[in-house]
Parts: C-alpha cells; structure tokens; sequence
C-alpha cells in the first residue's frame, strides 16, 4: 500500500493559511470601521451635520484621525505578516508530522509483510516464505549450473502428546527452544522455516549428496537430544526427519516438499528417525489415507482376526508357544500385511486401540487354552507407542483379572528401537510389566541399533534372532555366523534364543546344533487361525 500525502499535506497548508488570515481581515474592517465612525463623529461635532465637505475638513485638522486612518494598514501587515509566520510554522508541523506518519505507515507495511511470511511464536520464515526460498534456490541450482540441494522435513512425533498433557503455553515454550536450537545449528549452511505446529523444513542450499544430508539428518537429531527445559521438567523430543535431494527426487518445489513428507512419514518407524525419499514410498500413499478411517471401522466391526504361528522347542522336540500375528482382510485390498497397517497406526494414534483389541484376543484364547490343558506361552507384539503409554500396565492388568490370565503365561515381544525412540519412558512402563510377572523377548534382534549396555539394563527372558539373519544361513556363511555368535551373546547374558525364519529343515538342524532353544517358521506352520492352530496341534501330538 502507497500512500501518497502531498495532495492532503498542499490543501492543510492552504486552509491554515486561510484561517491565519481571517483575524487580520476582521482587525483591518474593525480598524477601518472606527476611522470611518470617528471621522463622521468629529465632522458632525464641528458643523452638525455629515457632509463631504465636513468629512473633508475633519480629516484635515485632526491628528486622531489620522492616526485611525493609519491604523488599518498597520492591522493588515501585522495580521499578513503574523498568518504567514503562523502558516509557516504550521507548516513545518505538518511536514513533521507527515514524516512520522510516513515511518510509522512504512512500518506497518514493514510489519504486514513480516507476519505474512513469518511464523509469530518462533519467528521463522513460514510454509509461504520457505517455499519461496525453495524456488529461489533451485532457479539457482539451474542457472549456476551447480550440483543440487537438498530438503529436510522434520517433525517432532510426541508434540501433540506434550500439548496433551503440559498445555498449549509449556508446549509453545518448547517449540520456541526447538525453533533455536534448529536455527542455531551450526553443522552445514541451511535456513530453517516452520510449516506447522509440529513440522519444521530444513534448506541445505550446499548440499546435494544423499551421504552428506543424511549425515546432516543424524547430526540434527542429535543436536536434538539433550533434553529441552520447563520449569523443573526435562522432556525429550522424538524428531523424525525426510530427506529430499534436487534434482534427484524432483526439480520442483511442490514435489520436493511433496516428497519430502512422504520421506517423513516413513522415518517415524526407521531405526534412527531418518528416511531419504525413495519412489517405491509413494506407491501405497493414496490408499493409505482411507485405510486408517477403515482400520477403525475394521476394529469396531472386529473384521480383524488374531493369528498363532507355533514356536518350537528344539531341545525337546515339542511345542512351547505361539506368536499371536494380526491379520486384516480388507473386503476391497484383499489381505493387508500387518508391516504395513502397523506403522500407519501407530502413525495415526490407532495402535492403542489396535493393541487392546489383540490383547483382548490374545489373552482370551490364552485361557482357553489352559483350561483345555494346552499349556503354550502366547508371545505378543508391542509397538513403540505401547511402551510409551504409561497406563498399558494397569489395563493389562485388567484384562488378564477379566480373562483369568496368569502373567506367565505371556511374554511381550518388544525391538530395540521401540525402546530406542524414549528409553526411560520404555523403561518404567517394561518394568511395571515385568514385576507383575510378564516376561519379555527382544524381537528382530541384529536389525537395530544393538547397545549392549541397552540389553543388559531391560529385564528379558528371551532374544529373538531376526529372520533377516535365518531365512538364507545354511546357504550364507557369514549369517550363520552372526547367528551362531548372537545364540552364545543370548546364552551368556542368561537369555533363551528364538530363532525366526525357519523355512526349512537344514536350517533348524543347523540351528539345533548351534544350540538354539527355540524356532519358529514356515517348515513348522505359517500363522494360522485359533481353529486351525487346534488341529495343526493335534496332529503334530499325533506324530
Ligand atoms: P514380527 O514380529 O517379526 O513377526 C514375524 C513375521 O515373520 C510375521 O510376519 C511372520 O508371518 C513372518 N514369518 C514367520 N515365519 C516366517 C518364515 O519362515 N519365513 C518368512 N519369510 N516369514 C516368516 P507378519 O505376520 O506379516 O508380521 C509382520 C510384522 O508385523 C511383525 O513382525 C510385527 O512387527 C508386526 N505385527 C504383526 N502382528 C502384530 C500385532 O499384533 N501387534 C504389533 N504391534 N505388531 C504386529
Ligand atoms: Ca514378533
Ligand atoms: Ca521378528
């Protein structure tokens, strides 16, 4: 906006100058008016009568007169010349006045176009400002010629439980610190803009090496790790980054930051909170969207199904437990594999009432079992965001007074970076469990970060070699050595050793030979419904 203010500064100064003038008008008439009476009071004085003559004469002879007749002149130079110092002065006011409103109208355009591209509790440039800078950038990348840049979309997963729990002003407090924490990185060259409450995107302007950006990734999630501060409370934040680079994933700003959430997405479930984009991530995202809003009808119509795949005691050659598997068959997709509904509810805060679902089921048919005198452990799953709810406890507790279930009956099969993500919220909630009498395996060990130190702190019955490690080590020397090491790692911290992926018979003699308490695989049984697990199991006690 422009505001143009010599048109109305021109037309004040004329009517100041207007009104300056009029007393000096009046002073002058009046002036005139008592020279004019005067003149007529001494003509009639001397002859009695008003005559041009007498008029004539009057003014003539009397010094009074002419003084009076002086006097209006003198009124109008002094009235001209007083409204002209007036109007001056008047002038320079409204000269300075106009200034002021000039800066002041300046700085409210200073203001508006800040609030516009800023972001008001942080100050950072906002989702308009980055894309904008974003375009820049590229246009730069294309015309210098230069190598490319790269996008980093951040987003913390636990800010919504925070505001949750501490309140909008506590989590505002935090999201401040964030905001300079991120703003004062100093790992690489970047400017950082907020895109909404929980989002904030990262320009890398130098930097268009997958290596480099994912190391600038970790780097940020580190500077991210020493606790934030309210009060007498520390909290940890849990970022989870995406990595776009340009030209590589996209040349265009909307694909990029597109793409980049899509990265972002898949980092909340990756071992270290960091994805780079790849195009096979973008292949479920429009079903994806319907699916959660489906999941929830599934669970209230109970269209899922609990499935037990059989463990097996390779010692003594019998059947220990089960893994309860959950199985949704959509009517429209067809069978959903857990992997993927899995991180989609955690993702949209359905893994709750996921997880009380199977735990209702689990535990019903635990029962069931041993009444019936089928005394089998029933490993089931838990997710990160399970061990970060501090009230599983009291409701597993719950349920098992409900089904009649005995803790040992259970075991929670938990992975290392489930506990990763919040390691002292984990704790507490594993722990509870634990002195109620659960018992609990490590699950996919070898793919994780392993920390020793971790392992050893966690009170576990069990380590589960991942299948990754399994499926292929009668024919892959180097698997069945990590496989052979992590069996004598398991047994030397007082662990029993599961092995998952057993797909054949080699492999389970190779793994009884190792000295692996346990498998569990498709040589033995797939997962299977409660009824056919029934008859599975009775005709193996049959053999
Ligand atoms: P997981 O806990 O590692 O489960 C083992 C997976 O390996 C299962 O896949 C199982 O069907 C598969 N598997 C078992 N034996 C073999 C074999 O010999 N060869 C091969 N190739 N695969 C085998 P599934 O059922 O698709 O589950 C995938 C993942 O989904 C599970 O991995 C687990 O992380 C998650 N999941 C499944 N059910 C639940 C659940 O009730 N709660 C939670 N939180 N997660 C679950
Ligand atoms: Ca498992
Ligand atoms: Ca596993």
């Amino acid at each position: 906006m422009v505001i143009s203010f010599n048109d109305a500064f021109s037309r004040n100064v004329k009517i100041l100058n207007s009104k300056a003038s009029k007393p000096s008008i009046q002073a002058v008439a009046v002036a005139l008016g008592a020279a004019l009476l005067a003149t007529l009071l001494v003509s009639y004085s001397q002859s009695q009568s008003i005559t041009i003559e007498g008029i004539i004469n009057a003014q003539r002879g009397n010094l009074v007169l002419w003084l009076l007749d002086g006097l209006p002149f003198v009124f109008g130079y002094v009235g001209q010349y007083t409204s002209y110092v007036l109007a001056q002065e008047a002038n320079l006011m409204v000269l300075e006045q106009t200034d002021e409103l000039r800066q002041y109208a300046s700085n409210l355009e200073k203001q508006a176009a800040f609030t516009s591209t800023h972001d008001a509790l942080t100050e950072l440039p906002n989702r308009a400002l980055f894309y904008d800078r974003l375009v820049q950038a590229l246009r730069v990348v294309h015309e210098q010629k230069q190598a490319g840049l790269s996008v980093l979309m951040l987003n913390i997963e636990n800010l919504k439980e925070i505001q949750d729990t501490l309140g909008l002003s506590n989590t505002d407090l935090i999201v401040k610190q964030l905001a300079t924490r991120l703003a004062s990185w100093s790992g690489m060259s970047h400017s950082v803009a907020r895109m909404d409450a929980h989002t904030f995107a990262i320009l890398l302007p130098e930097c268009a090496e997958r290596v480099r950006a994912e190391e600038a990734a970790r780097n940020l999630v580190k500077a991210l790790e020493p606790h934030f501060v309210i009060g007498v409370l520390k909290l940890s934040l849990h970022p989870s980054i995406g990595i776009v680079i340009a030209p590589e994933h996209g040349d265009d700003a909307d694909t990029l930051l597109q793409r980049a959430g899509v990265a972002q997405f898949f980092a909340v479930n990756s071992a270290n909170g960091v994805s780079t984009y790849s195009p096979n991530m973008d292949e479920h995202s429009p079903r994806r969207l319907t699916l959660m809003s489906e999941l929830k009808k599934a669970l209230e119509r109970d269209e899922l199904q609990l499935y037990y795949q059989p463990k097996i005691d390779l010692v003594r050659n019998c059947v220990s437990g089960v893994e309860a598997l959950v199985r949704w068959k959509h009517e429209q997709h067809g069978f959903i594999p857990p992997d993927e509904f899995i991180v989609l509810a955690e993702r949209h805060r359905m893994i709750r009432p996921l997880t009380q679902w199977v735990l209702q089921q689990a535990f019903r048919t635990s029962a069931e079992w041993h009444r019936a005198g089928i005394f089998l452990t029933m490993s089931i799953n838990l997710s990160t965001k399970d061990l970060h709810d501090a009230e599983l406890p009291d409701q597993i507790a719950g349920i098992a007074a409900k089904m009649l279930v005995q803790p040992e009956w259970i075991m929670f099969e938990i992975t290392e970076s489930s506990i990763m993500g919040d390691p002292t919220r984990a704790l507490i909630v594993i722990e509870r469990l634990r002195s109620m009498g659960y018992q609990f395996s490590i699950d996919d060990f070898g793919t994780g970060y392993s920390s020793l130190a971790y392992l050893k702190k966690l009170p576990l019955s069990e380590l589960k070699i991942d299948k990754s490690f399994v499926l292929d080590m009668s024919g892959n020397e180097n698997d069945a050595i990590i496989v052979r090491a992590t069996v004598n790692l398991a047994h030397n911290l007082g662990l029993t050793v599961t092995a998952e992926g057993i797909e054949n018979n080699e492999t389970m003699q190779m793994l009884k030979g190792i000295g692996c308490d346990f498998g569990q695989g498709f040589y033995f049984s797939k997962a299977v419904s409660k009824a056919e697990l029934e008859v599975w199991l009775a005709q193996w006690n049959a053999n």
